[in-house]
């Protein structure tokens, strides 16, 4: 059943923006950022069959995508409009534990209709970015038969189009969330009675990101817990949850298998590749990484829960 094949193909859909970040060190205007753009480098690491569905508008910088592009990431899905890019504004709390969206310029993104060319419609892997559901449910109208549809999304699309998400989320496999948007998400604060609730909703799995408290997975058979690397420096927790996504999606893309091994591995590899994120601002924290240093901080959080199973 899970056999080993040639690398599998990723297909992402989300934004590609430009961020304003507020918060303890200060304020950020106009980095890189976009669900798309963290997910694609955090999984480029992992295999160079990455393509991206997005769009930018003339005010985008070409050398982002120029910079993706020698990662080996496909961005000619990247649609260029007449207008200005998505642009987010963010603030954080103090300890970086929460944040408030303080703006939401659609700009080119208010009239986009993602196009999914031919060549990507056989993608094995699609991850549906955090943006408008009606959009994620675009493209996943355009993908054949992809082996594994994960999706991601946020507290603004369950309070205003709750009634679109649902609908993707009947039809994907496995939705990753963070645990606040989870507890709106199932109208529930317990995180285990949250999770049963939307997988009855129609995915056979349900990530729920944690930030600093790792990530939690959620199926028919039971629970997996993945643990955050716990950090000295945390400069920009932005990005973080795409770049846990692209990090999984990435390795299973790698693997080239689905079985549930695997998919433990590439949640932790989630876990490594959003810990890189978080250390520096923007896409910053994923840049010049090397197979050895995502291989040391693998083994590093894998060291965190290595103890001896006992039999009382
Ligand atoms: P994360 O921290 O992983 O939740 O992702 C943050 C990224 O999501 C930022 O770089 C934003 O540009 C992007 N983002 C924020 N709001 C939206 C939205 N409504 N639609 C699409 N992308 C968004």
């Amino acid at each position: 059943m899970h056999q080993r094949s040639a690398h599998r193909s990723l297909l992402v859909v989300g934004s590609v923006a430009y961020d304003d970040i507020d918060g303890p060190f200060g304020f950020h205007k106009n980095l890189l950022g976009g669900s798309a753009s963290f997910i694609a480098r955090a999984a480029s690491y992992f295999t160079k069959n990455v393509a991206i569905v997005g769009v930018v508008g003339d005010d985008f910088e070409q050398h982002h995508l120029d910079e993706l592009a020698a990662l080996g990431v496909d961005v000619s899905g990247v649609e260029h409009a007449t207008g200005e890019t998505f642009h987010w504004t963010g603030k954080y709390s103090a300890d970086l534990s929460s944040r408030e969206t303080l703006d939401t310029k659609l700009g080119v993104f208010g009239s986009f209709a993602p196009k999914v060319q031919d060549k990507h419609r056989d993608a094995q892997l699609v991850l549906l970015g955090n943006i408008d559901p009606p959009l994620q449910m675009d493209v996943l109208n355009q993908v054949r038969a992809p082996a594994l549809v994960a999706m991601d999304t946020m507290n603004l699309w369950i309070d205003i189009k709750r009634k679109e998400l649902e609908a993707v989320i009947s039809k994907v496999h496995t939705l990753m969330v963070n645990d606040e948007e989870a507890r709106q998400l199932a109208q529930e604060h317990n995180l285990r009675t949250a999770a049963t609730k939307i997988l009855a909703m129609g995915p056979t799995s349900v990530i729920i990101k944690r930030g600093d408290a790792g990530a939690l997975l959620f199926h028919a058979d039971g629970v997996f817990a993945a643990p955050a690397m716990p950090l000295s420096d945390v400069k920009d927790p932005t990005g973080a949850g795409d770049s846990f996504a692209g990090g999984l999606m990435g390795y299973l893309a790698y693997a080239g298998d689905l079985s549930p091994k695997t998919i433990r591995t590439a949640m932790v590899m989630g876990s490594v590749m959003g810990s890189f994120a978080v250390e520096k601002f923007s896409v910053d924290g994923l840049r010049d990484l090397t197979a050895a240093r995502i291989q040391k901080r693998f083994d590093e959080i894998s060291s965190l829960v290595e103890f001896d199973r006992v039999q009382l």
